[in-house]
């Protein structure tokens, strides 16, 4: 049975990253909805969905899902699992992949990163970007080398057009009213980390949650 595992947390609690290490260890296909959006935006960078991102508002349903149910479609290999992370962010949405994951016969599994709001923050506001490799970096935590210059490939590191102080703020404004109502949504296939550690140590126990999944599908 294929395994949809979803990220919750709010912006900031470390999902991509974790996502991210999962699906590599996993094999499994990760999908970022911030990922589609930013790849749609190089497409048509003045148009709607533009215009929604910049404002730090949520996409709307009718988007995402299109969004979501085209790449479904169009990429391949799903046999381990696929990991959402950014999606889904509404009641709604949770509905629509419901029907989806019906019809491929999948099971859901929700992994809820902890995060208290301030913390997310002071996490948020420090991430710097490589502008060529895409290499995340963090303030102060994670330091390249030479400041402001990536380990990796020697480009500038840059900060995220949608990471300022008040975008930051709306998107858990924007976090709080749509995505938190999940939590509930989900409680009968929830577990909790704590999201407030260092990565190496939150992906121990998302690992770990990981494994005792893998194995209650046997
Ligand atoms: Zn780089």
């Amino acid at each position: 049975m294929t395994l949809i595992c979803i990220f919750l947390g709010v912006p900031g609690s470390g999902k991509g990253t974790q996502a991210n290490r999962i699906s590599k260890q996993f094999g499994m296909a990760q999908l970022s909805t911030g990922d589609l959006f930013r790849e749609a935006l190089k497409n048509d960078p003045n148009g709607k969905l533009a215009k929604i991102v910049s404002a730090g508002d949520l996409v709307p349903d009718e988007m995402v899902l299109e969004l979501v149910k085209r790449t479904l479609k169009s990429k391949g290999d799903y046999s381990k699992g696929i990991i959402f992370d950014g999606f889904p962010r509404t009641i709604k949405q949770a509905d629509a992949l419901k029907e989806i994951v019906r019809e491929m016969g999948a099971k859901i599994q929700v992994i809820l990163l902890e995060l208290g709001l301030e913390k997310a923050i002071r996490r948020i506001s420090g991430r710097r970007i490589c502008s060529q490799c895409a290499m995340v970096y963090h303030l102060p935590n994670h330091l390249p080398k030479e400041e402001g210059i990536c380990d990796h490939c020697g480009a500038d590191l840059i900060s995220r057009a949608d990471d300022t102080e008040e975008k930051i703020k709306k998107r858990h404004h924007v976090y709080l009213e749509s995505t938190l109502p999940l939590v509930g949504y989900y409680k009968n296939h929830l577990v909790r980390v704590d999201a407030s550690q260092v990565p190496d140590d939150v992906y121990r126990n998302v690992e770990k949650c990981m494994k005792a999944m893998a194995n209650d599908q046997t």
